[in-house]
């Protein structure tokens, strides 16, 4: 197993008494300008004070769950049963238990490339074979869904699908998820879906894919961390959208591996209530600003020479191509250079798997005036280096 986005965080603290770090491998709202909303927060303390301090139910706190049925109507149009939403400890849980019910020796999870390193970790943990099909940089990281027919295949247990996607930030067109729920249909598999970041999106209208399917049943995964800034509190859900009741030995697991852990944050459950009573202004305000940021570091990374970046729809990421012919190895030696020679910590591509190489993840969370630090130290940098070779 391996995490590429926390391991250059061990990289950069060895550095960090040296010179200042800026840290953009790790997708945290929190640690920039975008505060968790204080009323949840007074919520959570509220929580607390009144004694919610107990064990929850496995599944979650039944009111929590009612909320969330129709949060997901307004979405996908349908109601989904309360006994088929499961609270989880952040949306890497509902990973976790989603792999742990479906990953298995012999079988192979279709992943999308480059992807979010969990999916694939855990795949590997549960010797299952994940099996990335090609996002097309060159046409806006969408899926080739020609490389997708050649990947599915009889072994093939469950596609998951992740967008706005991390790390490239594009959102999967919705001719391509219809074909991807058609190919599933057809070899009877279900679809994973992971939508923390369904709310922040910047250009289009986001697809769910409950929405586009009849029958083909749909485990879909979303949270609190990113969308209302509280990553710390470790809350998420997952739930099955099932027609026709196809997944219940699945869910059945799930239950299992729920009750086993005995269940998800209590006070941090009953705060999370508070997030569907009001309405989110703070998610509208904080999409608003990191559209301007996005802009401008998409207008800074394409100006810096070797480097080039295709839009994000949405999420805060940027997958930029770096040129790194006679001066670095690969990938990971440039995203080290980098972090050793001016302190910015990016994460190498190919920590996102084999179709991330040449590649590297930034984040467009901090404020503007820190980008532009950032990207004038990273252009100088880059113009040094080149400048020496010539
Ligand atoms: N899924 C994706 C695509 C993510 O980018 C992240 C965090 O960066 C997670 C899941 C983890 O979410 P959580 O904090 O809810 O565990």
């Amino acid at each position: 197993m391996a995490y590429a986005i926390r391991d250059v965080t061990a990289k950069a603290q060895e550095i960090q008494n040296k010179r200042r770090i800026h840290w953009l491998n790790i997708g945290d709202p929190a640690l920039f300008d975008f505060e968790t909303p204080k009323y949840i927060i007074e919520a959570l303390a509220k929580s607390a004070l009144e004694g919610k301090n107990t064990y929850a139910n496995s599944l979650g706190v039944p009111e929590l769950r009612r909320f969330i049925i129709e949060a997901e109507r307004k979405k996908i149009k349908i109601d989904i049963p309360i006994d088929n939403i499961i609270i989880t400890s952040g949306v890497s849980e509902g990973i976790l238990f989603t792999m742990a019910t479906l990953a298995q020796a012999g079988n192979e999870i279709l992943l999308p490339g480059p992807c979010y390193p969990p999916y694939s970790s855990y795949c590997n943990f549960f010797d299952s074979k994940g099996v990335e099909y090609r996002l097309a940089e060159e046409n806006g990281w969408n899926p080739d869904i020609d490389d997708f027919r050649k990947k599915i295949n009889d072994k093939t247990n469950a596609i998951l699908v992740s967008s706005p996607n991390n790390p490239t930030g594009k959102m999967y067109k919705k001719k391509t998820l219809k074909e991807i729920i058609d190919l599933a249909g057809e070899y009877d598999i279900p679809i994973i879906s992971d939508e923390i970041y369904d709310k922040i999106v910047y250009e289009g209208e986001y697809i769910h894919p409950a929405s586009l399917s009849k029958d083909v049943p749909v485990i879909g995964m979303n949270g609190f961390s990113k969308a209302h800034m509280a990553p710390g509190w470790r809350l998420g859900y997952l739930y099955f959208y099932d027609p026709e009741d196809r997944m219940e030995g699945v869910k059945e697991s799930i239950e299992k591996l729920a009750r086993t852990r005995l269940c998800a944050n209590t006070p941090a459950q009953y705060a999370a209530i508070e997030t569907f009573k009001r309405p989110r202004k703070y998610t509208d305000e904080m999409v608003a600003k990191l559209h301007k940021r996005r802009d401008y570091t998409m207008k800074r990374l394409n100006e810096i020479d070797r480097i080039s970046c295709v839009n994000p729809d949405g999420a805060f990421y940027a997958f930029p191509k770096v040129e790194l012919k006679n001066l670095w190895k690969n990938d990971k030696d440039f995203v080290l250079d980098v972090l050793n020679e001016t302190g910015i910590c990016f994460v190498y591509g190919s920590g996102f798997g084999d179709y991330g190489k040449d590649h590297f993840r930034t984040t467009f969370l901090p404020p503007i005036d820190t980008l532009a630090e950032v990207y004038d130290k990273l252009e100088s940098y880059i113009k040094k280096k080149e400048d020496k070779l010539n």
